[in-house]
């Protein structure tokens, strides 16, 4: 029985095929209309679909670019079995607005499973799950840390998702980060439809980083290869860590605040990891490690507030 074609808005990609669609998903006051380009591509062979999507944050380009260069690379044509669905930018309104979010202010990623009568961001979020996600089996979506905050490479999934545990292990970044489902995100939207989504976390917004890139890129290899889609072995993964705890260590003063240690670094319970200083030198105060832990993220921001995030800590 031959797979049957893929009914993306008005296109019919039958197997073999490897299509860009267009999705219309709301028009700007100025009248232009904005689509969703999703790349489709299926191999001739019946077998799982990766969706691969990124930019639902507009200013996590490193999503965007670790997509662009599957798709420049070809990653995804000559695939063994399966097709992949790869959408470079969801949020195209974030994206030229250097923003995380969509115009009006709304989070896509709070938007989930959204509604196309509601606002843009809604409207982004509703596309997606109606149109795109019911096609897929699994999914990657590339975020980065927002705010100036630099995450380490990683994945994040579900404490206890043992399938969720055992796709972010074939993807092999160095550290696995579990974290309950946020509500109206991306990955509770697909948990809701049966579907296992990854979070890959790496860089900071608005910033190219080329360990997220290389990391996601390989990891996206080693993904396929796992499920029998790709032929070609990927590079191996270096050593994995699973943090199945985590919290965050806060600005105890505002003020300038310069990290001494940062995301990727293991660090001892006391240790100095930054320091904050009044602007006009007359004190400094620095901030401790709470416990033992690994560093999975650290703020980059010169100037902080009373309470602002600095470090994110992992640990089993
Ligand atoms: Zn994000």
């Amino acid at each position: 029985m031959p797979e049957k074609p893929f009914l993306i808005h008005n296109a019919e990609i039958a197997p073999g095929q490897h299509e860009i669609v267009r999705i219309p998903v709301g028009s700007l006051p100025s009248g232009n209309v904005m689509s969703i380009r999703a790349h489709v591509y299926r191999s001739m062979e019946p077998g799982p679909v990766l969706l691969a999507v990124a930019g639902i944050h507009g200013d996590e380009v490193n999503g965007v670019e670790i997509i662009r260069r599957a798709i420049t690379e070809g990653l995804f044509e000559n695939l063994a079995r399966g097709s992949v669905i790869a959408i470079p930018i969801l949020n195209v309104y974030g994206f030229i607005n250097f923003s995380r979010e969509v115009p009006d202010g709304k989070d896509v990623n709070r938007s989930f499973p959204g509604n196309m009568q509601g606002s843009l961001a809604s409207r982004v979020a509703r596309t997606l799950t109606k149109k795109i996600l019911p096609y897929a089996d699994f999914a990657v979506d590339f975020h980065t840390g927002g705010n100036g905050t630099y995450n380490f490479p990683q994945i994040r999934c579900s404490r206890g998702d043992l399938p969720a545990e055992k796709l972010a292990l074939a993807f092999g970044a160095p550290f696995i980060v579990t974290k309950p489902l946020i509500p109206k995100s991306f990955r509770k939207a697909a948990a809701e439809h049966g579907k296992i989504a990854l979070v890959f976390e790496g860089g900071e917004n608005l910033r190219y980083d080329k360990l997220a890139i290389d990391t996601a890129l390989d990891g996206l290899r080693r993904l396929l290869y796992a499920q029998d889609m790709l032929k070609e072995e990927p590079p191996p993964a270096g050593p994995c860590l699973l943090l199945r705890k985590s919290s965050w260590v806060r600005a105890p003063r505002a003020g300038m605040f310069l990290w001494s240690k940062c995301a990727g670094e293991k660090v001892e319970k006391g240790e100095v990891l930054g320091v904050i200083n009044d602007p006009y030198g007359e004190w400094e105060k620095p901030v401790h490690a709470p416990r033992e832990a690994c560093l999975i993220a650290h703020n980059n921001a010169p100037v902080v507030s009373q309470g602002d995030a600095l470090f994110h800590l992992g640990w089993e």
